[in-house]
């Protein structure tokens, strides 16, 4: 089996690893010379949008899926004139746009944060008189990683804020004051085979995710399962899918989902029985999902802008490195590493360690 993929990055770059030994092989279609998962497989060079590449990457692979959300509608639409894709065009459309993904998530009486839509000035002046402060003005596409965002404290900030947009598009949120933040990695495949990990816990810093803990038997487990089922079963998902949410008075509020592999599934390599990379491509090859389950408890954390060396990370016990092969960049992530142990108790004082080597070097 042969499956294509739109990006060549360390999320295709963890799916091809997770493949070979199912005898799947790869091709990426990705702009960069360089791209980090490209000797793992054929690579098309090229801009996302050349339809002979498309077409030839259709014809190539027996199924086509992407690690970024941000795929224009058109080429969405033509890979499926021409083969399978999953997960579908639509998720496509309803993740990289967060005014229609808050709009899809309230519709399905998934709760998220109060919310405005801004087009002019005006309008966001009269989003703030019913929001309140604080808030976070975000861009309503291209965002990631904290981009396109920045947060309204008084009315001070408006103009300013209002300016960085220079004319893009915007959703106004209302500040969520979570408690933490989970986030649930769900799959679901093309015979409708339903599969959802422990729930991650999730700390970010600057709008970048930095650790994520599997969470076995979390209280908030069944509740963040019931949001995911209703999201795939309403877009008709196949593939994995990660819901991120705030948790606010034990109830659970989305922020966002992911129509893809997630850095909030990082932990599963190690930490679960089947990893989310290799139930991503049991899904949309349509064979059985594996097991879900957590095999004892994991911590991930990301290298970001910079990575230690490798015997600093190595010599920390029970810890897994993964390398992508991407050179340092500020904000850009590079490795991440994880820790599994039999207990909570001797994760933590591990995972600390972890934390200070990935602070020591960000951006170094
Ligand atoms: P996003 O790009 O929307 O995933 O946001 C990145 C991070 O910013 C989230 O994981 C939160 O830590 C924070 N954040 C985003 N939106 C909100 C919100 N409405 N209230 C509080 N924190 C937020």
């Amino acid at each position: 089996m042969k499956v294509g993929i739109l990006g060549g990055g360390q999320l295709a770059r963890m799916i091809a690893l997770a493949g070979y030994p199912l005898g799947v092989r790869f091709i990426f279609l990705d702009p960069s010379i360089g791209a980090c998962a490209t000797t793992l497989g054929s690579h098309l060079h090229g801009d996302y949008h050349d339809e002979n590449l498309l077409a030839e990457l259709a014809k190539r692979a027996d199924v086509v899926t992407y690690e970024f959300e941000n795929v224009p509608a058109k080429v969405a639409d033509f890979l499926e004139s021409h083969t399978q894709v999953h997960p579908s065009p639509k998720a496509l459309a309803v993740a990289q746009d967060r005014l229609v993904e808050k709009e899809f998530l309230n519709d399905l009486d998934i709760p998220t944060a109060s919310y405005a839509d801004i087009t002019t000035f005006e309008s966001l002046q009269t989003a703030m008189e019913k929001i309140g402060y604080p808030a976070i003005l975000k861009t309503r596409t291209q965002g990631y990683d904290g981009k396109g965002q920045s947060v309204l404290k008084s009315a001070a900030d408006l103009k300013s804020s209002w300016q960085k947009l220079e004319g893009l598009p915007a959703i106004v949120e209302g500040f969520v004051n979570f408690s933490r933040e989970v986030s649930i990695v769900a799959v679901r495949s093309v015979s409708d085979e339903l599969a959802f990990y422990p729930l991650s816990e999730n700390v970010h810093r600057g709008g970048i995710l930095r650790v994520s803990e599997s969470r076995e038997n979390d209280a908030m487990q069944a509740k963040a399962e019931d949001y995911a089922t209703r999201l795939m079963k309403a877009l008709d998902y196949v593939g994995v899918l990660a819901l991120e949410l705030f948790e606010v008075d034990g109830e659970l509020v989305a922020n966002e989902f992911a129509p893809r592999v997630h850095n909030s599934g990082h932990w599963t390599i190690e930490g679960a029985e089947t990893s989310q990379f290799e139930n991503h491509l049991r899904a949309i090859l349509d064979l059985p999902l594996g097991s879900t389950a957590a095999v004892g408890h994991v911590a991930m954390v990301n290298f970001i802008g910079g990575k230690p060396e490798n015997e600093e990370v190595l010599k920390i016990s029970n810890t897994h490195l993964h390398l992508y092969a991407k050179a340092p960049r500020k904000g850009r992530k590079v490795a991440h590493a994880t820790i599994r142990t039999k207990t909570l108790e001797e994760l933590e004082p591990l995972k600390k360690c972890l934390i200070a080597l990935a602070d020591e070097v960000e951006d170094s």
